[in-house]
Order: C-alpha cells, then structure tokens, then sequence
C-alpha cells in the first residue's frame, strides 16, 4: 500500500470515529439558522470545535466579524490548501441551502488532515466564510487578502445530482428607483406621476425581453417599494433585479436591456430613474485537475460521479470569485433524490435526513483525500497552477 493511501485510510478512519461530533455539529447549525454576516453562534460553533482538535483558530477574519481562519501545519514547507466552510442561512427559509453541511464537511476535513499532517509538507486552513447567499462575504474577503497565501481552495455543496465539475453563472444585482409626484389618486391623478407604474413596465419589458435572450440568461426580480397608501399615486417605487448568465459579457450586455426597459418606464411615466449596480459573482472555473482527483477520491470511496447535464440549470455563488483567483473546485453531492430544488423547504429537510448526514461525511473524505493528494505531490500541484493560469488567461 502507498504511503499516500495510507494518510487517505487514517483521514477517513478518522472522519467516522468522530461521526457523531458532525452530525451534532451539522444539526446544531441546521437547528438556528442564521443569516448573511449575523452568522455569530454558527461561527463560534465551528471555532470552538475546531479549537478543541487542535487548529490555532483566529475568530473575525479578512475584514468580516463572522469569518474565521484556522490552521494547521505538516512537517515542512509545502502548498497552502483552504478548505471553505460556509455556513449562512436563508431569510426566513433556515438551511434550505444545507450551508450546514457545507460548514461541518469542511471542519471534519480539517480535524482529519490535522491527524495526520505531520506526515505531509504544507498547510491545510478551515476558512469560515460568511454571507453566501446575496452577501457576497468571499468578496469582501478577497479585498482584504484573506485568499492570498492559497495555493488551492475547495468546498463541497450539498445538492440533488453529484459531479465535482459544475460551473455557475456570472451575476449582478441591480437596484432601481424611481421617482415620481404624488398627487390624489381619485381626485387629482392628473397631476401625478406614478412610480409604481414605472417599476411595472419595467417588469413588463424585461418580460418581452425574455424572448430574445439566450438560454443560460436569468433576470428575476421583486418590488421592494410599490406606495404607501392607496389613495395616493405612488411618488417612489423600487425593485431590485439579479441578472445572470453562463459568460461575464454576456451576464453584462443582458443587465444593459434590462437597464434600458427601466430608462424606457420612466420615459413612459415621467417618472425618474435612478439606478445603482452591485457587481455579483462571477462565473465559477472549476479546476478540472482537482475535479479528476476529486472524483477519483469519491469512486474510491463508492461515491457515484456524474457529469453536468447538458442543459444543466445553475446558480451563482462567491465561490466563482475565488476560482479566478486560486485554482477552486465546488463539488456537488447529492443528499436529496434527483430533481429537488435547492432553496426549498424539501432541500431543508434533506439537509437534515440520514442521506444529509452521509453525504457530510463523504464530502469530508473527498476533501481529506484530495487534500492530501496535493500535499503529497509537488508536481500534481505544479499541473494544477498551470491550468489554472492557462484557464484565468483565456
Ligand atoms: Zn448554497
């Protein structure tokens, strides 16, 4: 047997003897969800058992409250591996995401690569990082260099389908106001401009618009103000709109239509446009290096691996960010039967469900493994920059 199956055997002996410690960690999280940046108890969950195992833990990390770094060091110099543990919840939804899974597969990798570190060279980090869902908590990070002594980084979401080579689409989020007169809206609605009917038409025109984009383009949006009182033509209304798609260029030409049904409602309404654009997230590029690793770790294991479909529906996430800046994988892994919907309240149970329990586990041993893959091999980890920046280049 090879030395470096041997390390994989003792990780994964590892993640089982403390099976029950992740599955009270995950149920924990599961049981008190907690949203974008207010995730104060999840993270000081993680921390403390990840602290108790050894790791030297720095709580409030890369300019967020709720981040965390933790670390573990092998026996010499060697590459940096982050595993990303995120752990926000949904408005009102809970774990509907199963973040819980995410978060806990992640510390039970850590702890066992920690056990045996002191036979790889290198680093292994448990990188907490908060407000996935809208927050963009690993783009604050970026900015403030959490990701810069990341030689490679990986994460494991829970989902209805396992494949470890997924992309996600490009997004943004776009804010728009108008600004009408009020006026009375029985006696006087001459003399008012509504801007409500503004935010209408806009829908309405995205709408038509809708026909003409290609597949992968996704434009949703809800009315965040729509009036205040009924006998009153609305003088302010807004709606906030996420813009999508497969490629960066086109994620922005389609945000560009839908900016320009806006300008066309005011125009129509008198009403004026004000508009703000928060750059989202950007498209995911997955490693397909780490992803081979990846899915031959999982086989081992008897984890089935499939490819995306070809019309394989997605979202987006930060996680995308990170992927253009250090080689990234996110695999998937089913916990819910094929064709469940993420962000529902089926996804939610199943993130509690025996199914949720052993896919903790198996994401765990996927990481633990393919971790100490690229501790163990200067060289593998030399092929995986290279793609990476022949990939960032393209
Ligand atoms: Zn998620």
């Amino acid at each position: 047997m090879t030395h470096t199956l041997e390390l994989k055997q003792h990780a994964n002996a590892a993640i089982d003897e403390l099976r029950d410690e992740w599955i009270r960690i995950s149920s924990t999280l599961h049981a008190n969800p907690e949203i974008a940046f207010q995730e104060h108890q999840s993270a000081a969950l993680l921390c403390d058992a990840l602290e108790a195992h050894g790791f030297a833990v720095t709580r409030g990390y890369g300019g967020l409250e709720t981040a965390f770094c933790a670390e573990t060091k092998g026996a010499g110099e060697g590459p940096t591996i982050a595993l990303l543990a995120e752990y926000d919840a949904l408005p009102k939804l809970g774990h509907a995401c199963g973040h819980n899974i995410i978060a806990t597969s992640s510390i039970a990798a850590g702890v066992a690569l920690h056990k045996v570190i002191g036979e790889l060279a290198g680093r292994v980090l448990v990188l907490g990082t908060p407000a996935e869902e809208g927050g963009g908590g690993k783009l604050i990070m970026l900015e403030n260099n959490a990701f810069d002594s990341i030689d490679a980084a990986m994460m494991v979401h829970p989902a209805a389908w396992t494949m470890t080579t997924r992309a996600s689409l490009a997004s943004s989020r776009l804010t728009l106001e108008f600004t009408g007169l009020a006026s009375h809206a029985a006696a006087a609605p001459e003399d008012g401009l509504n801007a409500l009917e503004a935010v209408i038409l806009t829908f309405n025109g995205v709408n038509a618009l809708r026909l003409h984009l290609k597949p992968d383009a996704r434009v949703h949006g809800i009315i965040t103000h729509g009036g205040t009182a009924v006998n009153i033509i609305p003088e302010y209304a807004a709606a906030q709109f996420s813009v999508r798609a497969a490629r960066p260029a086109y994620a922005d030409e389609v945000l560009q239509r839908v900016i320009q049904c806006a300008e066309a409602a005011g125009i129509a309404t008198g009403a004026q446009l004000k508009y703000t654009v928060k750059p989202g997230y950007k498209n995911m590029l997955p490693n397909q290096i780490m992803a081979r690793l990846f899915a031959e770790n999982w086989q081992a294991i008897g984890v089935e691996v499939h490819d995306p479909r070809p019309n394989e529906r997605m979202g987006s996430t930060d996680m995308g960010n990170v992927s253009q800046v250090v080689p990234s994988l996110h695999p998937y892994l089913a916990i819910a039967p094929d064709g469940t919907a993420g962000h529902s309240i089926e996804f939610r149970e199943a993130s509690i469900s025996p199914n949720g329990h052993e896919g903790l586990l198996k994401a765990a041993k996927g990481m633990a493994m393919t971790t100490i893959d690229l501790l163990s091999d200067p060289q593998l980890m030399r092929a995986v920059k290279q793609e990476f920046a022949a990939t960032v280049s393209n």
